[in-house]
C-alpha cells in the first residue's frame, strides 16, 4: 500500500494532515511495523464502513495503534510511575503496555487528545469489557488485516465481517487458548473481556 492511496482528512478530528501523521507514525517504527500500521488503517476504514462508524476517526485509530510499539520498556516504565498509572501494570510488558500505556505517549509527544481515538488504542491488544465500536474495529482489524497468517486467521476474518461483536469474541478466546498453551502470564484485562464477551458466541 502506498504512503497516499487513501482519505485525506476532513473533519479536523487531529491538527495533522493524513501524511503528516504517517511520517509521525513512520519515525517511530522499522518498516515491517509501520507497513502494518498502513495495512490496519486500511482495514480499519473497511469495517468501520460496513459497521456504520466513522472511516475517518477509524483510519487515524487505526494508523496510530502500534504508534509506541517499539519503545524500550524503561520508557514505559517512566509514563507508568510519572502518571500513577495502575502499578499491576508493571508486572506485565511491551506487548501490553504498547497500547494502554502507549495513548499517554500519543497524547504527550502529538497532541492527541481525542478519547474515542485514545481508548481504541488503548483497547487494542487486550480489550475491555466494555468496547465502543470504534474499539471493536481497531481491535479486530489489527487481528485480520491482509498481511495476518496464523491458523484460523480466514474464519478470523469471516466472522468478523459477517458480526463485529462475533469477531471481537472469537478473538478473545484465540489469544486466552494461545497465552494459556504457552504459559505466558495473562493480564486480568484479557479475562474480564473474555468473560464480558460471552453473550457473542
Ligand atoms: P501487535 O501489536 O500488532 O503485534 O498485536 P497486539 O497488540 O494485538 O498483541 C501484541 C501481543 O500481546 C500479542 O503477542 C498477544 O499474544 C499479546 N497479548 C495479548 N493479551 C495478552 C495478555 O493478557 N498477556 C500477555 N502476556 N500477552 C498478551
Ligand atoms: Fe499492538
Ligand atoms: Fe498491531
Amino acid at each position: 500500500m502506498e504512503k497516499n492511496d487513501t482519505i485525506e482528512y476532513s473533519e479536523n478530528l487531529i491538527s495533522y494532515t493524513r501524511k503528516q501523521l504517517v511520517d509521525k507514525v513512520q519515525e517511530k517504527l522499522d518498516d515491517k511495523r509501520f507497513q502494518h500500521c498502513l495495512r490496519v488503517e486500511k482495514q480499519a476504514m473497511e469495517l468501520a464502513n460496513e459497521n456504520n462508524v466513522d472511516p475517518e476517526k477509524a483510519a487515524i485509530a487505526g494508523l496510530l495503534h502500534d504508534y509506541a510499539k517499539q519503545r524500550s520498556d524503561h520508557d514505559f516504565i517512566k509514563v507508568i510511575n510519572d502518571k500513577q498509572m495502575n502499578p499491576v501494570l508493571l508486572d506485565y510488558g511491551n506487548a501490553i503496555w504498547h497500547g494502554v500505556v502507549g495513548a499517554e505517549l500519543i497524547k504527550d509527544e502529538l497532541h492527541i487528545y481525542d478519547e474515542d481515538i485514545l481508548n481504541a488504542v488503548r483497547r487494542h491488544t487486550v480489550g475491555a469489557a466494555y468496547m465502543t465500536k470504534l474499539d471493536q474495529i481497531v481491535y479486530m482489524a489489527d487481528y485480520i488485516e491482509p498481511g495476518r497468517d496464523f491458523p484460523g486467521v480466514d474464519k478470523a476474518r469471516q466472522i468478523t465481517h459477517e458480526s463485529l461483536k462475533k469477531g471481537v469474541f472469537f478473538q478473545t478466546q484465540q489469544t486466552l487458548s494461545y497465552l494459556v498453551e504457552n504459559a505466558k502470564p495473562i493480564y486480568p484485562g484479557t479475562i474480564a473481556t473474555y468473560n464480558a464477551w460471552q453473550n457473542e458466541k
